[in-house]
């Protein structure tokens, strides 16, 4: 028998992942996809993430250190590194590990034309388009490209990317503006391209090129405000539960929780949660959060704290100490909580601190 002592657990759903890819073929069928697992695969774990992507044919990580990460765990797919650092030992490592580098300052083409490597690497020169963060500008370019093409540690042809500031906005020309720039410098040269993060690969289908770089849709969240995941067809990869540790009788008109924030209108009972800011749920979180106890949804009241949040179960609550709390998940997409909180569902996913246990299940939990 397992017991199980952990209160925040992470339900990690494999098959919905795998759906999700799926359903990103479909919106992109004519492109290869570089599954972006960083940032612990958006805090869903990069290893079980990265194993469970069979069907994506490379990974884009930020740091090289993920990158080792998957090679040291047998995984052989090509990975893209996309904001290493400019110097010699990035260099050196993406050989011995077989990575692709991207390209986004003149230091890291002093360091691979200085370099004596055993074989060339792949490299994706970052054209800066306009979200003006990395990334080579347009006067930049071409030298670049000329002085990579004569490099002895770059394996021809060099792919071009370049990544958008408002493809969330359909309406915005920026993102037409940012093509136009990189298509002025792309054509007639023979590399792969790729531009399409998520929201591009929703609302710009001629961003979609060889390549797409999808983050956001693999795990199942929607990136557009007011259309639902499941409108794009896709499924919630993470739950986050924990349970109700006790069931309190509260009075009308007293106070839970630091500082007093929160008062009860009324005598109920309050649920005292195993979760707090410690696993990564915002502190921020403001009274009204929803919440589902048992599927049932209702209120964050009161100030989340370091290991505890009180949730308002009502008068006439039945449920017990052991009663299952979700905080997000299929019944409540974290995109909802996310709204309620002002922030990104990005930021959400990708905060929980080690402390919450990441369980993995295939398949649908509620
Ligand atoms: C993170 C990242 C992506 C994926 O973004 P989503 O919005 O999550 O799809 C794509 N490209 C680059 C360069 C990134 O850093």
């Amino acid at each position: 028998m397992t017991v199980e002592l952990s209160a925040a657990t992470a339900l990690i759903d494999l098959q919905a992942l795998q759906h999700n890819a799926l359903q990103i073929r479909q919106l992109a069928p004519h492109s290869q996809i570089i599954a972006m697992v960083k940032a612990d695969g958006y805090g869903h774990g990069l290893l079980q993430t990265a194993q469970a992507l069979s069907s994506v044919d490379s990974f884009g990580v930020a740091r090289l250190e993920e990158a080792l990460q998957l090679r040291d765990a047998g995984i052989m797919k090509p990975i893209v590194v996309f904001n290493s650092v400019p110097s010699m030992k990035a260099i050196t490592l993406s050989c011995q590990y077989q990575l692709a580098l991207v390209l986004h300052s003149l230091e890291q083409l002093e360091a691979l034309e200085q370099a004596t490597i055993t074989a060339p690497i792949p490299i994706w020169l970052k054209i800066d388009t306009g979200l003006h963060r990395l990334g080579l500008t347009k006067q930049q370019a071409a030298t670049v490209y000329q002085r990579l093409s004569q490099c002895r540690s770059v394996q021809q042809p060099v792919g071009l990317l370049s990544h958008f500031s408002r493809s969330d906005e359909p309406t915005v020309e920026t993102t037409l503006r940012q093509m136009a720039q990189f298509d002025d410098f792309a054509r007639g040269k023979p590399g792969l391209q790729s531009l399409a993060n998520s929201c591009a690969i929703l609302h710009w289908p001629q961003s979609h090129r060889d390549s797409v770089r999808p983050g956001l849709l693999l795990y199942g969240i929607s990136p557009l405000p007011g259309v639902s995941a499941s409108a794009l067809g896709l499924q919630p990869v993470m739950t986050l539960q924990s349970q109700l540790l006790a069931v309190r009788e509260h009075p009308a008109g007293a106070p839970v929780g630091y500082g007093a924030d929160w008062h009860s209108q009324q005598a109920t009972r309050l649920g005292v949660v195993a979760l707090g800011y410690g696993d990564g749920y915002p502190r921020d979180a403001p009274s009204g959060t929803p919440l589902l106890v048992n599927g049932r949804r209702v209120p964050l009241v009161g100030r989340v704290s370091m290991d505890l949040l009180t949730v308002d179960l009502g008068p006439d609550a039945t449920e017990r100490s052991g009663a299952e709390v979700t905080a997000w998940g299929a019944a409540l997409p974290v995109e909802t909580v996310a709204q309620h909180l002002g922030i990104s569902p990005y930021e959400l996913v990708t905060r929980l601190t080690g402390r919450v246990v990441k369980s993995v299940v295939l398949g649908p939990t509620d």
